[in-house]
């Protein structure tokens, strides 16, 4: 297993591999980037092939939430941590209580949360052994579950997608095609169908299915047919690298705007939208509102501040937009780009005066 001269390291900072024998806890936790603030990033449970796939997908992951964190304008960095067991059966409170120990162990240098694999339920018992983890209801100082928010967050970001691309702000009669059903496509096709737009939806569960039909009047197709539905807008709400060689070819929309993580199968596709005219909403923008929502996190948290505060995403993918069209280049470069001179630029102000008196 090669680290430093893996693709996806990129400038991690930090990588800790944690080993507990009594709990049989084997994790990985990958500090990408604290130059805006700790590293924030969720804790998956996954079965991997083997150590080097949760090595990969630990790299990759925390990469992306340095961009997330950037893009949204908050003061953390990007980590993430991989637990390595199957989440059906190895969950215990001890692997949980000794992951907790290990990231209290980092001083509150990376804070984790929930992520696939992992419940609110879980991070209560992440809680007892380290205050340094986000995304539990704490007595009332947060949120459990950050989807809600998430979603309300995607709507919007939707919204200005459709605003830049067909030049319309009112969403009645527009055609969405919604890929997964799941905490965050529930709310978002909600929303969209409250708004007056006409929905075609799949999922893998007929439950789900059967209540968009019914409640949101949803016309439903068969998984592999979403790719195909004639829409204005397709919204991925379900899984990574969707937006490939194959699918690409296979849109008949004029912009992507969902929830899922890592869209792009790889960075070239972001391009290849963009040549077939089809506009971007790249992922890491639109779906920024849970970690907004941790961002308020805390003694007097209220709801509808950080529901307001993710409005706020529409004017970022405005600006992303604005900068891909003037500089002809496709929005996920842009997004790129925006992040890292934010990071450049926190980086290269001079430390507080009492900090380098000490020095
Ligand atoms: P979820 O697991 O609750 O929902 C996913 C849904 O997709 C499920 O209903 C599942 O049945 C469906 N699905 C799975 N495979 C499918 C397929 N091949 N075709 C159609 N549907 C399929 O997940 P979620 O929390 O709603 O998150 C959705 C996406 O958004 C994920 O990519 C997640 O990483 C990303 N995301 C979520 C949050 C959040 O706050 N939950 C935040 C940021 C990003």
């Amino acid at each position: 297993m090669s680290v430093f001269s893996s693709e996806n390291f990129r400038n991690h900072q930090q990588i800790i591999f944690c080993h507990d024998v009594d709990s049989g806890l084997k994790a990985i936790i990958a500090i990408h980037d604290t130059t805006l603030g700790p590293a924030l990033g969720g804790c998956r449970f996954w079965n991997y092939a083997d150590d080097d796939a949760a090595l990969q997908d630990a790299l990759r992951l925390s990469r992306g939430m340095t961009y997330k964190a950037a893009m949204a304008g908050l003061a953390y960095g990007g980590g993430k941590a991989v637990i390595m067991a199957d989440p059906k059966i190895g969950k215990s409170a001890a692997i949980f209580e000794a992951f907790g120990g290990f990231v209290d162990g980092l001083g509150g240098r990376y804070i984790t949360a929930e992520d696939v694999g992992t419940a609110p339920a879980d991070m209560e018992i992440v809680h007892r052994a380290t205050r340094h983890v986000a995304g539990i209801a704490d007595g009332g100082a947060g949120d459990g579950d950050p989807s809600p928010a998430t979603a309300w967050g995607v709507y919007h970001g939707l919204r200005a997608t459709v605003r830049a691309r067909f030049g319309r702000d009112d969403l009645t009669g527009l055609h969405v095609a919604v890929q997964g059903l799941g905490h965050v496509g529930q709310y978002l096709a909600r929303d969209l169908a409250a708004a007056g737009a006409r929905l075609t939806v799949t999922d893998l569960d007929q439950g789900r299915l059967d209540w968009a039909r019914e409640e949101l009047g949803a016309e439903v197709v068969a998984p592999e047919a979403i790719y195909d539905v004639a829409a204005e807008v397709f919204a991925p709400n379900a899984l990574g690298a969707i937006l490939n060689d194959d699918t690409i070819t296979r849109l008949k929309v004029g912009a992507v705007a969902g929830s899922a993580n890592n869209q792009l199968a790889d960075d070239r596709h972001g391009a290849a939208l963009a040549d077939r005219g089809i506009l971007y909403a790249p992922d890491y923008v639109i779906n920024a509102g849970g970690i907004i929502n941790i961002s308020h996190e805390g003694p007097g948290y209220n709801r509808r501040a950080a529901m307001d505060h993710c409005v706020g995403i529409y004017d970022t993918l405005m600006e992303v937009f604005g900068r891909a069209d003037r500089e002809g280049l496709p929005t996920s470069e842009v997004a790129d780009r925006i992040a890292e001179e934010r990071i450049t630029r926190a980086a290269r102000r001079p430390a507080p005066v009492s900090l380098q008196a000490a020095e």
